[in-house]
């Protein structure tokens, strides 16, 4: 893309009305756009990034088995009346009336709606264990919306539903999601914990919050030390019941807010290993038994025919919220720093002079390689001073920057520059596009 072409709208200065560093840059690199308290249009480079988030979430959720379908943002408030939840969910559900006096919601989440599918589809054992899931808009009316996308009032979920005919099964579900988190983040450069939650108001008694490491961040957490080693990506075999549960139970240390949980973790041995930090909620996993498949009354066959309320759990991730969590765990002085699986482009291609002709053909050149090489570049040809192009790089946050300059060009040359670490290379230009088109 030529930045020409494009809406960037970048800014020099933080906005005032930005506390935190996540999104002070996520307005100054052109990212986003608040258009009311707590609702953002996502501009073009935002989009990238949210996309890219999106497809790493979606594909972890295919491997550990779980199936994709797309629930409305709308719902109707009979089907939360058959839960119970539609007086209880109080002024966090924006609550709406269509033109015949129907209540309506937009929904804050979808357990009923995905039971009440569920139950219209499922007759027998045969159509058991399922995880449904989906990646769709939430609403819900913050008391205080704040810190951009992170606690935003409409925001991008992806939430996925479990149905197993017993506890074990439903423990099974669980241990996928699990499992899948742990992955889903580790692609995005960033270490969740995953630390026993209560909860709340969905009920249950069985459920692990994911927090990413943030001093802004809204949760205080007690960790062991091992978590600020990097996170790997794990092969797994997601029918492997066994094998999963030992993972889990891998993981489970119970290192969560409270001091009554840090002295437990004091004992169960994490003593001089025990971090304290804040972090970021970026994901939620519940099992909640059959609270929502009773009051609903979703039955199914068993296999001597007998009938079975099947067991649910529920798995949410934050899709809009990592954005700006990522953010705040990869970014410098000069702005943020794209981990390579979520940067809305793979580099950023800039003429220092775009005076000089013979730099401006190299430079075209160099864009129509790249893009024949398959890089998704984005392309620095405005009519601005290299030092004006060079910040805005480092601000946006590419990994790789691709500078022609004449000096380079009289030598055959490009400079490749490393946004995470600073290293710049001199290249021969058929070596720079073969690295990045590699890498
Ligand atoms: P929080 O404790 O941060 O209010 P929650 O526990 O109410 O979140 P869940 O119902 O568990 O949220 O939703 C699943 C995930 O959706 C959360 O882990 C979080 O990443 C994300 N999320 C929840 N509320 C918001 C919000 N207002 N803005 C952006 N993302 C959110
Ligand atoms: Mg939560």
């Amino acid at each position: 893309m030529r930045l020409t072409r494009t809406l960037l709208p970048v800014m020099k200065e933080s906005p005032a009305d930005a506390q935190i560093i996540s999104h002070k840059l996520m307005l100054r690199a052109g990212l986003v756009r608040q258009t009311a308290a707590g609702i953002y249009a996502w501009l073009p480079l935002g989009l990238r990034v949210l996309r890219n988030i999106e497809r790493i979430v979606r594909e972890e959720q295919d491997r550990a088995g779980a199936i994709e379908l797309l629930m409305p943002t709308l719902q109707s408030a009979d089907l939360w009346r058959e839960s119970g939840r539609y007086d209880a969910y109080g002024p966090e559900m924006l609550r709406i009336r269509d033109r015949h006096e129907r209540e309506m919601l937009f929904g804050p989440t979808n357990e009923e709606m995905v039971t009440a599918i569920f139950r219209d589809a499922a007759r027998s054992y045969r159509d058991l264990p399922r995880i449904l899931y989906h990646i769709q808009w939430k609403f819900r009316d913050e008391v205080r919306p704040r810190f951009g996308v992170m606690r935003g009032r409409e925001f991008l979920m992806k939430d996925a539903y479990s149905f197993d005919m017993d506890e074990a099964g439903a423990r099974h579900s669980y241990n996928r999601m699990f499992v899948a988190y742990l992955n889903t983040f580790a692609r995005m450069g960033l270490r969740a914990i995953p630390m026993q939650a209560d909860t709340g108001p969905i009920g249950g008694d069985l459920s692990h919050e994911f927090i990413v490491l943030a001093e802004t961040g809204e949760s205080e957490v007690f960790y062991h030390a091992n978590w600020e080693r990097p996170a790997a990506l794990r092969h797994v075999d997601f029918d492997d019941v066994a094998g999963l549960r030992s993972i889990v139970s891998g993981y489970t240390a119970d290192y969560a807010a409270t001091d009554e949980k840090r002295d437990a973790a004091r004992e169960a041995g994490a003593g001089d290993a025990l971090r304290q930090s804040r972090g970021v909620e970026v994901g939620h996993i519940f099992y909640f038994g059959t609270k929502y498949s009773s009051a609903m009354g979703l039955k199914v066959q068993a296999k001597d025919g007998s009938e079975v309320v099947p067991q649910m759990g529920s798995y949410g991730i934050g899709v809009s919220r990592l954005v700006g969590a990522i953010i705040e765990a990869s970014h410098d002085d000069a702005g943020i720093v794209w981990p390579d699986a979520v940067a809305p482009y793979a580099v950023g291609l800039v003429n220092m002079r775009a005076d000089d002709a013979a730099c401006a053909t190299a430079a075209d050149d160099l864009y129509a390689r790249l893009r024949t090489a398959g890089v998704e570049t984005l392309y620095d040809d405005r009519d601005e001073r290299g030092g004006a192009k060079f910040a805005t790089m480092d601000l946006i946050g590419l990994p790789w920057q691709m500078v022609v300059g004449p000096k380079g060009l009289a030598k055959g040359v490009v400079e490749l520059k490393r946004r995470a670490t600073g290293e710049r290379h001199e290249l021969a230009v058929d070596d720079a596009v073969a690295r990045i088109a590699q890498a």
